[in-house]
């Protein structure tokens, strides 16, 4: 004999229960089949919240029975053909009866007992087995109603009956070993009392009914048919990237439906253990997936976390107290007082030291504890040896799961520091002593970011998801974006990188999506967007919590620079074209890097010097290799590079800064580029990531430009002033000329000094050809001292400042 059970949404309507009757018909084919049924899904709900409403005595009761009747009803019409529905529907109607007198007593009374609640609960079952079968029948089948409460005998402990398993398997084997018909529906989840009165067996409890009954008759196997495809890696709701687990031991099970894998009902292993019946997970509504099959051994190939599991609405219980060392046996009656009051501990810190004993519990235990252990250490609180309990809510647990993980070493240190680089806060941790769990308290807003992070690390091989919050999309972001969306397979394949722009904002409006954005579209999908804000867009990238999230910010404004610290702060990294931040007061700019450091974000801004270039790289390898910068010589403005190339004695300087600002080379303002203040902002950060402290105010300017031309106000001025000081600047070109040098704007740091200036450059020096608006770097060092180390290229535009942030954010996927 097999024994099958069909959960709440198997059953939740007509549409579902033809599903289970195919499923039925096919397996009692060849034996004796015993069904369990939930209630329809959501009904148990609905009857805890009438029970509720009807006890503190709101009439809105009548509606929730109300809604019960005509789903029931609604149901047995759909079902069974008009001929025969008449007494079904009479007998729905009868029993539904007796409910709304239980109800209308609850509501007399103005309360409700765990005895009458049980009772009124229980109908869920009663009913939707109740119409199965009879559906069954008049599809043809072989089958009766059995009445689990004349089978299954328990305690009078309502909620979460004791099940007596001598008398219930007694009865057990005596209705089955007699029984002729070949299907039989039994009602899950309830039970009676030796007075006969019902009880039921927790929440979920159905899964435990099949399991006692399959142990009973010594089933061949059982199977636990639900909405999902078997027990899964974590829980599919809230982890996209779960999967079935094909096979699983007892134990393992145990432990992941302990710690709220709520697809199996933790006591459900138990009965069946003993008698080694396999138990077998399989999905109403995908029949042929091969689900999770349950047994004694797992397959140990296997790896060794086989799966993460959570609970929510953990609070933790800390008794504390300087006289706690001298008195025997606390940690006995600590617990006796919570076993006296009914509160079940989930989690037990290993490490609870002499002074104090901390565990998890339930929230909704957490005042009952409270309260009991309080009583309970009276005595001691009034001398104060002991503190008042401490309580503190809003927590949950996270747990790794796997027989195999003792023999391996180095686990916990993946898991905790996973977490850690996430920001996950970690409020306690137990391992278990079988080394079949990790668990860990965290704080219940971060259950998905730390599940999904876990599975990322255990699970994925690998593949690591970047969240991506894109502020900026101008020039160089909207070429960025594009070189995301051109390139997201190959970083999925090739560097197991999964990239998504969640976020998106310009200066109007933004849009967030969490499954990434699409790409082919974003112009489209931000105008649509709403009202953006530097602190909505912070609140809401805080708020989605992800993990392995990134702040992208491709704008050039100084109030979003501002914005860092925030990032940083919460671990999400900064990767930015944008170099007001870095190259401002030297102490702003340590600070950012310290914040990078302790919440372990990084903060990267290749692109400040160089666009595309890899040069704070490099440089930063050299240094951690132990090498030391002696001197820094380079050309780092592509305008100003431009403007000289082009500038010689048949053209006019106006005319050549016109061509380099037409051509997009130049800041908006020309002014910026040609007072050098751009080039000191770059010296300044490379000097800053060469190890020296060093502010803007500090290097040496010597300025090309006229001061009138320094003096104007406006954009229109500035060239006004170029055209009449042509023969300054014209004086300039013929003075290096007839040197035969050329003329390129130096940024120089040496012996902790930095200047920027116009140069005259011979012949024989790397500078001399320096084509177009290429930029370039010699970095002398204790390791190159004759020849520099030379990075030279495009140090300008769109395209390439856009593959540098891409660069910055490949680096933060391997980091
Ligand atoms: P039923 O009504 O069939 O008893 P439940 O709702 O009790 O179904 O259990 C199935 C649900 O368990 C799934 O829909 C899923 O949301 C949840 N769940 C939580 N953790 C897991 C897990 N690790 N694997 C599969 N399902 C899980
Ligand atoms: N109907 C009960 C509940 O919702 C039992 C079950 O479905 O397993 O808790
Ligand atoms: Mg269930």
């Amino acid at each position: 004999m097999k024994v099958l059970k069909f959960g709440g949404t198997s059953v939740a309507n007509a549409e579902n229960i033809e599903k289970v009757k195919d499923i039925v018909v096919n397996n009692s084919k060849e034996e004796k089949t015993t069904i369990i049924v939930s209630a329809f899904g959501g009904v148990t709900d609905m009857l805890v919240k009438a029970s509720l409403l009807a006890s503190s005595l709101d009439e809105d009761y009548k509606n929730v029975l109300e809604e019960i009747e005509e789903r029931h009803i609604k149901t047995a019409q759909e079902l069974i053909s008009i001929n025969n529905q008449s007494k079904v529907i009479s007998n729905i109607k009868r029993e539904l009866n007796v409910l709304e007198t239980l109800l209308e007593g609850a509501f007399l009374i103005g309360e409700i007992t765990p005895k009458l609640l049980d009772k009124i609960v229980g109908y869920g079952e009663l009913l939707s087995s109740f119409i199965i079968n009879e559906y069954f029948v008049k599809e043809g089948l072989e089958s009766v109603h059995k009445d689990s409460r004349l089978l299954i005998k328990t305690d009078d402990s309502f909620g979460k009956a004791i099940v007596d398993f001598k008398t219930t398997n007694e009865l057990c084997e005596n209705y089955f070993g007699t029984v002729s018909y070949q299907v039989i529906v039994v009602p899950g989840f309830v039970a009676s009392s030796a007075k006969g009165e019902s009880t039921t067996l927790g929440r979920g409890g159905s899964d435990y009914t099949a399991a006692i009954i399959a142990a009973a008759i010594n089933s061949d196997a059982l199977e636990i048919w639900t909405d999902v495809s078997g027990m899964y890696t974590a829980n599919p709701k809230l982890v996209k990237q779960a999967f079935a687990i094909p096979h699983i031991s007892y134990q393992e099970a145990m432990e992941l439906s302990h710690f709220g894998a709520k697809v199996l009902y933790p006591p459900t292993i138990q009965p069946v253990l003993s008698k080694g019946i396999p138990i077998h997970i399989k999905n109403t509504f995908a029949p042929n997936e091969e689900g999770t099959l349950i047994t004694k051994n797992n397959n140990g190939k296997a790896r060794a976390v086989r799966g993460i599991s959570h609970v929510e609405s953990i609070s933790l219980i800390s008794l504390e107290g300087s006289g706690m060392v001298g008195i025997p046996g606390i940690s006995k009656r600590f617990f006796e007082v919570l076993s006296e009051a009914k509160v079940s501990v989930v989690f037990i810190t290993q490490a609870s030291s002499e002074h104090s004993i901390c565990i998890g519990v339930a929230s909704a235990d957490a005042e009952k504890a409270r309260t009991a252990l309080n009583k309970g250490f009276e005595y001691e609180m009034t001398l104060k040896k002991i503190n008042p309990v401490i309580v503190e809510d809003d927590l949950a647990i996270v747990a790794l799961v796997g027989d195999n993980m003792k023999s391996h070493q180095g686990l916990s240190g993946r898991m905790f520091s996973a977490l850690g680089k996430n920001n996950v806060n970690i409020r306690a941790i137990a391992q278990g002593a079988s080394e079949r769990n990790i668990s860990a308290v965290i704080n219940k807003n971060d259950v998905k970011k730390a599940l999904n992070t876990l599975h990322e690390q255990f699970f994925e091989d690998n593949i690591k998801q970047l969240n991506l919050f894109v502020m900026g999309v101008g020039n160089v972001g909207e070429k960025f974006l594009a070189q995301i969306e051109k390139q997201r397979k190959f970083l999925k394949k090739q560097l197991k990188l999964n990239i998504r722009v969640v976020a998106l904002s310009n200066s109007r409006k933004m849009i967030f999506n969490e499954n990434g954005i699409d790409l082919k579209n974003w112009k489209t999908l931000l105008d649509e967007g709403e009202k953006t804000g530097l602190e909505a867009f912070y609140d809401k990238v805080k708020e989605l919590n992800l993990r392995n999230s990134i702040f992208v910010d491709n704008t050039a404004n100084e109030v979003v620079a501002n914005t860092y610290e925030n990032y940083l702060n919460d671990s999400i990294s900064v990767v930015t074209c944008n170099k007001i931040a870095a190259s401002s007061p030297y102490k702003n700019y340590i600070h950012l890097k310290e914040l990078s450091r302790q919440y372990n974000a990084p903060f990267l801004f290749e692109t400040n010097v160089g666009a595309g270039l890899p040069i704070i790289d490099t440089l930063k390898n050299l240094i951690a290799s132990g090498d030391k910068i002696t001197k820094i010589q380079a050309v780092l403005s592509g305008s100003l590079n431009f403007v000289f190339n082009n500038f010689n004695d048949k053209t006019d300087f106006h005319e050549v800064v016109k061509e380099a600002q037409d051509e997009g080379y130049t800041e908006p303002d020309p002014k910026i580029d040609l007072s050098g203040i751009d080039v000191m902002r770059k010296i300044l950060i490379l000097a800053r990531e060469s190890g020296h402290e060093i502010d803007i105010e500090e290097i040496e300017n010597e300025a090309f430009l006229p001061q009138e031309s320094l003096d104007t106000n406006s954009v229109e001025d500035f060239y006004k002033s170029l055209v009449k000081n042509k023969a300054h600047f014209d004086k300039i070109y013929n003075d290096a000329a007839s040197k035969d040098c050329r003329l390129k704007y130096v940024a120089q740091f040496e012996d902790g000094k930095a200047k920027v200036g116009l140069q005259h450059i011979p012949k024989d020096h790397p500078f001399y050809n320096l084509e177009g608006k290429d930029n370039i770097v010699l970095f002398f060092t204790e390791r190159y001292t004759e020849q520099p180390l030379i990075i030279k290229g495009a140090g300008a535009g769109a395209d390439v400042t856009a593959s540098g942030i891409f660069a910055d954010i490949i680096r933060i996927g391997n980091f």
